[in-house]
């Protein structure tokens, strides 16, 4: 799997549609202080779900929407849309391109969407999940994210060998299944509870 391009309209910096295209192997983004390089990547982020608008270099998460400039009025809506390239299959579903979106407006209207269909984040969690990819996974390393995994306790730094080893996706179901396993016990105990009423 590789990321073909990303298109993004109304982001930060970029109030105009703007279509990044990479190639296999390295890409550089290049340009004077200021000029947006990190807000791809912020972008990137975004659209793979990033919740934390500090995260994103924000006070909120309206602040990732295009804010205006002196030549230019503030838009309502931030787009964002990563194209991948799934040959591979590494992406558990069945196109061998992949496209995943996001749109946020400034009433908090929000969307998520897989190939042009609306979905929940967690979808999108659940798709790059064991891949790598992912707004916490490590195919995105942003200044100091190394110092940060070096100083990082035991337990932290085994969630990034659990992902590179494809066991996090059977984790989560796990903690999901036990979540479901404890309710339906509660539930059990409950109708034991009224059926000794009863009696
Ligand atoms: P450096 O090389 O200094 O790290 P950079 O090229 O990575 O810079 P970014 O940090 O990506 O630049 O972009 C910063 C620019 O984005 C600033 O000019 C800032 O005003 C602009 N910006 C951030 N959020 C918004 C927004 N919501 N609306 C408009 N512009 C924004």
């Amino acid at each position: 799997m590789f990321l073909k391009n990303i298109t993004i309209k109304g982001f930060k910096s970029f109030a105009n549609k703007v279509k990044v295209d990479f190639e296999p192997a390295i890409t550089g983004v290049i340009g004077p202080n200021g000029s947006g390089k990190s807000n791809i990547s912020d972008a990137i982020r975004w659209v793979l779900g990033e919740q934390s608008a500090k995260t994103l270099r924000g006070a909120k998460m309206e602040d990732v929407i295009f804010a205006g400039s002196s030549k230019r009025r503030a838009l309502g809506i931030a787009e964002v849309t990563l194209t991948l390239d799934n040959r591979d299959g590494s992406l558990p579903i069945e196109y061998k391109e992949v496209t995943v979106g996001r749109r946020v407006s400034r009433s908090g209207e929000s969307d998520y969407l897989i190939n042009n269909n609306q979905c929940r984040l967690k979808d999108i969690k659940e798709l790059f999940m064991d891949t790598g990819v992912g707004k916490d996974a490590y195919s995105i390393i942003g200044q100091g994210k190394v110092e940060t995994i070096l100083s990082e306790n035991s337990t932290d730094r085994r969630e990034l060998f659990e992902e590179a080893a494809g066991i996090s996706k059977h984790k989560s179901r796990k903690e999901e299944a036990e979540k479901k396993l404890e309710s339906t016990e509660q539930k059990l105990q409950r109708i034991e509870d009224i059926v000794r009423e009863i009696e």
